[in-house]
């Protein structure tokens, strides 16, 4: 019998134990909520977004990521030839996914004209970018440009005449620029290279770089070498080709890489080239410099065609 109320004692002292742990945890319990009750969290949880709102977060509109764009102040006409050019050249494959054209503002005679960053084949109007002399976006645009901008910017700037620069890696003058052969006239359609097709080496004024023409000192450099003549060809890079028109400096690149191409094959043959003389090479770009109109009106419908 006492061991019964020993253990009934026991018993009863445990319950009290448990009651009085209850008891303890749940006015802890009820002091954390009233401490989750402060004004700052009630007030967020007035606040709280609706399912619409979290469908739609107004954090993740990505407003800032958005480019600045500028319309070049220039003719629409102006607008739609350089990026006809720039199909044109890329359909004639003197374009690939680089290289670019550029057209001197038909408004502002320091300002050009070229598209953002973008192979060439893809351009439209509205990629469209204007540059100051200093081959500096204007209008706050903010798209990417091309690298090698300062190449035209400098030529615009030593060449009041020319109205419109291609810059092109065609494969074909490349053998042009690294053996120390001359480009030279072979036929009427390259006849403008009598005025010459100097070699520009970047090493010369850069030294080791990246073969690009990425400031306003390399351009002009490049500029430098080009001098009067209608093309210039850079050393393991490309060449680049100038116009009085957007027309000319289109011909005048797809008819450097033709020049080469021919030059390359009749050196194959063996023996002495018979180039154009100076005389045949001034007559004949005159009578193309007529002719202008019927090259450019053709490759103009076909890029229409096919764009
Ligand atoms: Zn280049």
């Amino acid at each position: 019998m006492a061991a019964t109320k020993a253990t009934k004692a026991a018993n009863s002292a445990s319950s009290a134990t448990k009651r009085a742990i209850k008891k303890t945890a749940k006015k802890a319990v009820a002091k954390a909520a009233t401490r989750s009750k402060s004004p700052v969290v009630s007030k967020v949880a007035k606040s709280t977004p609706s399912k619409a709102t979290l469908l739609k977060p107004k954090l993740l509109k990505p407003k800032l990521l958005k480019p600045k764009l500028h319309k070049p102040r220039v003719g629409a006409g102006l607008l739609e030839d350089v990026a006809i050019a720039s199909r044109v050249l890329a359909r004639h494959q003197v374009l690939d996914a680089f290289g670019h054209v550029s057209a001197r503002s038909d408004r502002n005679p320091d300002h050009f004209v070229m598209t953002r960053s973008l192979a060439p084949e893809l351009a439209t109007p509205a990629d469209m970018m204007e540059f100051d002399i200093d081959s500096e976006a204007v209008g706050g645009d903010t798209r990417k440009p091309f690298v090698e901008r300062y190449i035209h910017g400098e030529i615009y700037r030593t060449r009041p005449e020319v109205m419109a620069i291609v810059h092109s890696h065609a494969m074909s003058v490349i053998p042009f620029g690294i053996t120390g052969a001359a480009l030279r006239p072979v036929y009427h359609m390259g006849s403008f290279l009598h005025s010459g097709a100097p070699v520009w080496d970047i090493r010369d004024k850069g030294g080791d770089t990246d073969m690009l023409v990425s400031n306003r000192y390399l351009g002009r450099a490049l500029a430098d070498t080009l001098g009067r003549c209608a093309c210039a060809l850079m050393r393991g890079h490309g060449f680049v080709a100038v116009g009085s028109s957007i027309a000319e400096a289109t011909f005048r690149a797809i008819y450097t890489d033709g020049n080469a191409r021919i030059q390359l094959q009749a050196e194959s043959l063996g023996g002495p080239i018979n180039f154009l003389s100076d005389a045949e090479g001034r007559l004949t770009t005159a009578g193309n410099q007529n002719a202008m109109e019927r090259p450019w009106n053709l490759w103009k419908q076909q890029a229409k065609r096919k764009a």
